[in-house]
C-alpha cells in the first residue's frame, strides 16, 4: 500500500507482526467462531500475550502506551482478514473513559487486566428506544448516600455477556435544565447484584463477536465508581466517540483491503470464455475503482488518526469524516469483490462472504452513516468546534 511509507520503522514492525498472527492464527478459528456465534477466547488470550491488546493503554497501568495510529495498524490488519475475529482488539472498549476521565485509582485496578488479556471491558451506552439519540436514554443512576442505585437496560452491548467490567451511561439528574446535561458515566463490576447480560444471536455479520442486552436491577454502585464528573457524562461520552471511531475507520480499510486481494487474486485465476477474468477490460475497470476508492479511504483514516496521535485530543469533524468514508467505501468495494467471485461468493463459508456480512455494520455502530453526516454538516458550520471549520488555521492543512 502507498501509504506505507509514512510509518516509522517501528510502526512497521507493529503492521508486520499483526499480519502475520493474523494470517497465521485467524484461518484457524474464523468459521467456527462465525457459524457457532462463539466469542474466540483462545484466540484473545494469543493475541494478549504477543502484545496486540490494549496498546495505547498508558504504560504505567500495564499497557504499551502507543499512539492510535500504532493501535489501529493492528486493527486494520486483524479486519483484513476477519471482521469477527478481529473484535479481540475491542475487549479493551469502553476503557477509554477511564483513560480520559477516570480517577487514579480507577486507573491502577481497571487498566492493567485489561492491558494483559485478563479481563474483558464493554461500553453502555445504547438503550432499546434510544440509540443514535444518546440524550435520549432512560437508564437512571440514583444517589443513595455513599453510593448510586442504577436502573435500566441496555441494548446490542458489545461484549456485554462476557464482560468483567461495564461502563455504564446513566442518568443522574432526571430532571436536567438540557436534555444533554446530568448524565453521568459509571464503572459496574461484572458480579454486582442486580447486573444480568442476555446474549443476542442471529446477527448478520460481526458473529464471533459478543453482543448482549444488559439489564440493570437496582445495581448498587460505590460512589467511587463515578467516572469523570457527575452530571458530565454526555460530553464525557462524545468524546470518547470521537476517539473510537477512528479505529472503526481502519476496521473498514482493512476489511476493504481484504476483500480487494481476494477479488484481485480471484480474478487472476477464474477462466471465463476461454481467458482469465483479469483479462476483462471491465473487470481491470471494477479493480482499478476499488483501489483507488480504498487509497483514498485510507488516507483519510490516516489523518484522523494523526491528528489525534499530534494534538492529543481529537477532531469531532475530521474522526466523522473518516468513519463515514471509510465505511461507504468499505461497503461498495466489499460488494464489488463478492461480485467478482460470481456464484462462489455467494455461496458457502467463503472469507468474501463473511467480509460481506461482516462489513454492513460498520454503517451502523459507533455513530451511524447519516449521524456522521450530521456531525460533518456541524462541523463545517461551526455548530461543531472542528478542523473542519477552521481549515485555514490549522496547523496540518
Ligand atoms: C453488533 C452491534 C454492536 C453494537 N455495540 C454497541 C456497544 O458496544 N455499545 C453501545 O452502546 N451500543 C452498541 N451498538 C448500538 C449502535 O451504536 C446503535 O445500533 C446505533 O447507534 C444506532 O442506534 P439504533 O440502532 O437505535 O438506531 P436508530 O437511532 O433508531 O436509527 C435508525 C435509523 O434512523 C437514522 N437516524 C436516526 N436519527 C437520525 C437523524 N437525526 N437524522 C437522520 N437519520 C437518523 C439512523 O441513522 C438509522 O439509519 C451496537 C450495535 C450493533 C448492531
Amino acid at each position: 500500500m502507498i501509504v506505507d511509507s509514512l510509518l516509522t520503522d517501528e510502526q512497521r514492525a507493529i503492521r508486520d507482526a499483526a499480519r502475520d498472527f493474523a494470517e497465521k492464527e485467524f484461518p484457524n478459528y474464523a468459521e467456527e467462531c462465525d457459524r457457532e456465534e462463539k466469542f474466540p477466547f483462545e484466540l484473545w488470550k494469543k493475541a494478549a500475550k504477543l502484545g496486540f491488546i490494549g496498546i495505547n493503554i498508558p504504560e504505567e497501568y500495564g499497557g504499551q502506551g502507543l499512539g492510535i495510529l500504532d493501535s489501529c495498524l493492528v486493527v486494520e490488519e486483524f479486519w483484513r482478514v476477519d471482521g469477527g475475529l478481529a473484535q479481540i482488539t475491542s475487549t479493551t472498549f469502553g476503557s477509554e473513559q477511564i483513560i480520559m476521565f477516570g480517577t487514579e485509582e480507577q486507573k491502577k485496578r481497571y487498566l492493567p487486566p485489561l492491558a494483559k488479556g485478563e479481563a474483558i471491558c464493554c461500553a453502555c451506552y445504547t438503550e432499546p428506544h434510544a440509540g443514535s439519540d444518546v440524550a435520549g436514554i432512560k437508564t437512571r443512576a440514583d444517589k443513595d448516600g455513599d453510593e448510586y442505585v442504577i436502573n435500566g437496560t441496555k441494548m446490542f452491548i458489545t461484549n456485554g455477556g462476557i464482560a468483567d467490567y461495564y461502563i455504564v451511561l446513566a442518568r443522574t439528574d432526571p430532571n436536567p435544565p438540557k436534555r444533554h446535561h446530568g448524565m453521568s458515566v459509571f464503572i459496574v463490576e461484572k458480579d454486582t447484584p442486580g447486573l444480568e447480560a442476555r446474549k443476542l444471536t442471529n446477527k448478520l455479520g460481526i458473529r464471533a463477536s459478543d453482543t448482549a442486552e444488559v439489564v440493570f436491577k437496582n445495581v448498587r454502585v460505590p460512589k467511587d465508581n463515578l467516572v469523570g464528573e457527575e452530571g458530565k457524562g454526555f460530553y464525557q461520552t462524545m468524546t470518547f466517540f470521537n476517539v473510537t471511531r477512528i479505529p472503526v475507520a481502519f476496521q473498514a480499510v482493512g476489511i476493504a483491503r481484504g476483500a480487494f486481494e481476494l477479488a484481485f487474486e480471484y480474478a487472476k485465476n477464474r477462466e471465463v470464455f476461454e481467458s482469465k477474468l483479469i483479462e476483462f477490460q471491465v473487470t481491470l475497470e471494477k479493480l482499478a475503482k476499488m483501489r483507488t476508492k480504498l487509497e483514498a479511504a485510507r488516507l483519510l483514516a490516516y489523518q484522523a488518526a494523526y491528528f489525534q496521535d499530534r494534538q492529543g485530543i481529537p477532531d469531532p469533524g475530521l474522526t466523522a469524516m473518516a468513519k463515514y468514508y471509510t465505511a461507504r467505501v468499505a461497503q461498495e468495494i466489499v460488494n464489488e469483490a463478492l461480485q467478482i467471485h460470481g456464484g462462489y461468493g455467494f455461496m458457502g463459508e467463503q472469507a468474501i462472504s463473511r467480509m460481506y456480512r461482516d462489513v454492513r455494520i460498520l454503517e451502523i455502530y459507533e455513530g451511524t452513516r447519516e449521524i456522521e453526516l450530521e456531525i460533518i454538516g456541524r462541523s463545517l458550520t461551526g455548530r461543531i468546534p472542528s478542523v473542519l471549520g477552521t481549515v485555514r488555521r490549522h496547523p496540518l492543512m
